[in-house]
């Protein structure tokens, strides 16, 4: 049961020291309370009191690892119903499922193509993390056969859905790479709970535990972590997206607000089916609520691309604008004396969006982007947080005047009017550029520095 603020204050030392970061213990209380400190923070809290509050202090949702080594990914943890409250905090593992059913070139071809859904967005690589075979076969040999082709051929973290424990314990002893790998188990039920719990506590394998509704799921988790399982998650055994949504609903307001430990783990689902477009429909609403591990049957490249992209959205911390650094920024090959300067502020949308423009016009150029707090141009113009005093003071930072044999900036259109002021603040001349970045091109192809425009 979660323990109230007042509560939790009564258990601290009560000296109000601040060296936990906040001014007073109640102050730190009640942050503790909504779980977004952790005990850890106060360095004079008793032994007996922390084993009071352990409960209080110990995430209302576990934080589950699957996978190893650079592929390991954090899941769970997350303290808020709606994003817009906080930020949700791990992004869910999406992972592609094949049966093992298929031909070995069959499944040469797809796990070739597994390894291409990767791309660059806003700075960030992003792509499918996890590849799970589907023992369609219902035999053990040929699922641990696959399951080492998947080894062979993929730096995927693995997946192993199967409900029989001889296939898992054949997979895991005919491929010695496995037990290093920490793959995910697919699934626990009530029918082979403690075997697939042995196996996960010996392999320190993640495991899913099914049930057929929440009651059965809340009855078996407590068993599994018993068994020594220490990344859990969660299946409802959901048919269908509107009776999934509702169960991981549930699941994380018993969770959060109820404090409800048996359901206090990430979920997992996988998501089958013939129709590659109710797939991809099914995935997204997955991704959005709230499932920690999605695996999609046969997925496509296509269906990776809008997935991945709405993950990072959904994924983006809303109170944190994404930036990149604040510096001038070679665009394209041999960036030369010559080269065009254009201005524009380090909100991470605005730059790449310049930069993919200046690559499309082949004119290697500088983009200086100043530091703008993440605010676009006009909305960091219109908030004092871009003027001709800060632009001058990147230009001078920039270095660029030692780069360069001439001393002319493009200033995005849209403000103008900063024109003058900066050629007065920078002593450099000044040009005014598109108002959009798409026509960067075509201002670019007709433009010399030095020439003015
Ligand atoms: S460090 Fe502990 S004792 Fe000091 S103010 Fe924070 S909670 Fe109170």
């Amino acid at each position: 049961m979660a323990l109230s603020a007042m509560e939790i204050y009564k258990l601290l030392p009560q000296t109000n020291c601040g060296d936990c970061g906040h001014p007073t213990c109640l102050a730190f209380a009640m942050q503790l309370a909504n779980k977004q400190v952790s005990l850890d923070d106060c360095p004079h809290v008793s032994e007996e009191a922390k084993n009071e509050l352990a409960s209080a202090s110990a995430p209302p949702i576990q934080l589950s690892k699957v996978g190893a080594g650079e592929q390991e990914l954090e899941l769970g943890k997350e303290t808020v119903m709606y994003r817009h409250e906080e930020t949700f905090h791990n992004q869910p593992g999406l992972g592609a499922l094949v049966s093992d059913d298929l031909s070995d070139d069959e499944l040469a071809e797809k796990f070739a193509e597994f390894k291409q859904f990767s791309f660059e967005r806003i700075g960030e690589i992003i792509e499918f993390e996890l590849v799970g075979v589907r023992n369609d076969s219902g035999d053990p040999d040929r699922f641990a056969e696959v399951v080492g082709l998947l080894l062979d051929n993929t730096d995927q973290i693995p997946a192993l859905v199967s409900d029989d424990p001889e296939a898992i314990e054949k997979a895991f002893a005919e491929n010695s790479a496995l037990a290093d790998k920490r793959p995910l188990i697919y699934a626990a039920t009530a029918d082979n709970c403690e075997e697939l719990a042995a196996i996960a506590a010996d392999k320190d394998a993640a495991l899913v535990v099914e049930g057929n509704d929440l009651d059965e799921l809340a009855e078996l988790t407590p068993a599994v972590k018993e068994a020594g399982v220490e990344n859990i998650f969660l299946n409802s055994g959901a048919e269908g997206p509107l009776e999934n949504l509702q169960d991981v609903t549930q699941i994380r307001r018993q969770a959060l607000n109820k404090s409800f430990r048996p359901l206090g783990y990430p979920t997992a689902t996988l998501v089958e089916g013939d129709d590659p477009h109710e797939l991809l429909l099914d995935a997204s609403t997955f991704t959005c609520k709230y499932n920690d591990i999605i695996l999609i049957e046969d997925a496509k490249a296509w269906q990776a691309l809008p997935l991945t992209v709405l993950r990072q959205n959904i994924y983006t911390d809303p109170r944190v604008p994404p930036t990149v650094e604040a510096k001038a920024f070679e665009v394209g090959d041999e960036v030369g004396e010559d080269a065009p300067v254009l201005l524009t502020t380090n909100f991470a949308l605005t730059y790449f969006t310049v930069a993919s423009e200046v690559e499309t016009s082949r004119v290697p150029s500088y983009i200086l982007t100043v530091d703008t707090e993440g605010q676009s141009v006009l909305t960091a113009y219109s908030s004092e947080n871009l003027n001709a005093e800060i632009a001058a003071k990147a230009l001078k930072e920039s270095g660029l005047e030692d780069k360069l044999a001439h001393k002319e900036v493009i200033l995005p259109g849209y403000i103008a009017v900063m024109s003058g002021s900066l050629e007065v603040e920078s002593g450099w001349d000044v040009v005014v550029g598109p108002r959009e970045a798409s026509g960067i091109p075509a201002f670019l192809r007709d433009y010399t520095p030095g020439e003015g425009q």
